[in-house]
């Protein structure tokens, strides 16, 4: 394959990228809208099958589409192209702020996280195969529910099990607005502390009550202490209730807790820690539970395979003139399930921009053609 003539060929489709994108975009794909989320899928699955990749749609009437497609090459080696077709927008939000460029920026929702890099991985692909290149198995999975973390679907199963044996795995999410890529990325989960505790008058009976929010509060303390901030394990007490009125003992209090750890020991540890937590009494005649240990993210732990992908992405840069950085960020993404499959995986690998769940979301235009060519030449170099 000629690299020169692949460059050219994105070049030459920055327009046809920009009015794909648009497209993209000016659907509504939010949670509560799963027609839109099927309309999506479908666009980028006709765009695959152009290509002659065998789609699949995997449909969850009510919920969202995932879109699965597989396209055989000429040698052993599997690319995998991850990503999803759902954004955090609600119905009605494209009438409000519909696809709109401005000094070099593109805006409207979800043009960041992630239409932006889903476009950037269908003309990555269609340039490589348009330039002659065929040497490697591709599959593409995108998720139709990404922004609610696969609540009601398999998704983070198959993205498990698809990346099974992959040689590589590029997640198209989202880009910061400089030149980095994640090599890893935290985990995280939402524990709920529940203390109940025994209800009194505070005036007449307050030595027979147990006050459930005294027992709840040193918890919370507790929980607070376990910040180790060095190895990027967080624990943020976001939600708390209890009680009822003033003038009565409660018994009843409750906590959420945002817990994020850069690795599955870090995340067992941090339970071994809470559990403790939960064991102990201040306030006699308390006990508490705690619910929900599910994961709503796992961590994209750093790996020499994800360094390695790293390494080859960034000599690809070098070769167009873009210094590409390798981070670790705080947010989670479904990499962490290719990377628990044993799959090399890099993350963000998107459009670049900023304020991504938020109206005031865009990419830089010239980030698609620059890192679908950073993409192109990173698949044919593997
Ligand atoms: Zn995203």
């Amino acid at each position: 394959m000629n690299g020169d003539v692949m460059i050219k060929t994105i070049d030459a489709k920055e327009k046809e990228m920009i009015g794909f994108l648009e497209r993209l975009v000016n659907i509504d794909s939010g949670a509560d809208n799963p027609a839109g989320i099927a309309e999506v899928a479908r666009i980028v699955g006709e765009k695959l099958a152009q290509m002659n990749f065998e789609v699949e749609y995997i449909e969850h009437p009510g919920i969202c589409t995932h879109v699965k497609a597989k396209k055989r090459g000429t040698g052993d080696q599997e690319i995998m192209i991850i990503g999803h077709v759902d954004t955090l927008f609600g119905k009605g939000t494209v009438a409000e702020r519909p696809f709109t460029i401005k000094d070099g920026k593109a805006f409207g929702p979800g043009v960041l996280d992630m239409k932006g890099g889903v476009t950037v991985a269908l003309f990555a692909l269609q340039a490589l195969y348009e330039a002659g290149w065929n040497d490697k198995n591709v599959t593409v999975f995108l998720a139709g529910d990404e922004e609610t973390n696969h609540p009601k679907t398999n998704a983070a199963e198959l993205f498990e099990q698809e990346a099974k044996g992959k040689t590589a795995v590029f997640n198209m999410e989202t880009a910061s607005a400089g030149q980095a890529v994640l090599v890893g990325r935290k985990g995280n989960m939402h524990p709920e502390f529940v203390v109940t505790g025994v209800a009194a008058h505070a005036g007449a009976d307050l030595t027979k009550g147990a006050n459930a929010i005294v027992e709840l509060a040193y918890k919370i303390i507790d929980i607070n202490n376990l910040m180790d901030h060095a190895r990027g394990l967080t624990f943020n007490a976001g939600v708390i209730s209890g009680g009822v009125v003033a003038n009565a003992v409660p018994d009843r209090a409750s906590v959420k807790v945002d817990v994020r750890y850069l690795t599955l020991a870090d995340r067992d540890k941090a339970i071994a820690s809470l559990k403790e937590i939960a064991a102990k009494n201040y306030v006699p005649g308390t006990t508490t539970e705690i619910a929900n240990f599910r994961e709503n993210m796992t961590p994209m732990e750093v790996t020499p395979g994800n360094k390695w992908l790293y390494e080859i992405v960034r000599q690809q840069g070098e070769k167009l003139g873009i210094k590409v950085e390798a981070k670790v960020g705080g947010g989670s993404s479904d990499s962490g399930w290719t990377v628990r499959a044993g799959a090399p995986s890099l993350c963000s690998m998107g459009a670049r921009g900023e304020f991504n769940h938020s109206a005031r979301e865009y990419i830089f235009l010239e980030s698609l053609t620059e890192r679908a060519k950073l993409l192109a030449l990173s698949i044919h170099a593997i």
